[in-house]
Formats: structure tokens, sequence, C-alpha cells
């Protein structure tokens, strides 16, 4: 009889055992899961926005009228 072994990680945020089984695993709680994505979020890690790169269509004839 084969028991499913859990296995146990701290919470990077507040050190908490946390099981893999957990529904907020890696992390302890929504808590600190909102709390690791407020450190994305806050600079640490700079989305390049990206380069918009709008090609307006060239009209060779400028000669209206
Ligand atoms: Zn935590």
């Amino acid at each position: 009889m084969v028991r499913k072994r859990a296995l146990k990680l701290r919470c990077p945020i507040c050190k908490t055992t946390v099981k893999n089984t957990d529904a907020e695993f890696p992390f302890c709680s929504d808590r600190c899961r909102t709390i690791d994505l407020g450190k994305w979020a806050s600079g640490a890690y700079v989305i390049a926005s990206p380069v918009s790169d709008t090609i307006d269509g060239v009209s060779d004839n400028s000669d209206e009228d």
C-alpha cells in the first residue's frame, strides 16, 4: 500500500512550511502570493514595452486636386 507523500517546501515570503498539495503552493496563502506578485510589479522586473512598429501607408502621389 503506497501512500502519496506530500512534498514540503517553505513559503518564499514568510518561510511557513507549505505542502505541494496546497492550492497556493509554493506560497502558504493567497496573501503571500500577492506579496510576491507585488515584488514583480514594483520594478524588480521591468517588462519592456513592445516596440510599436506602425507602418503608415506611404502614398507616392501627393498630388491632390
Ligand atoms: Zn507565506
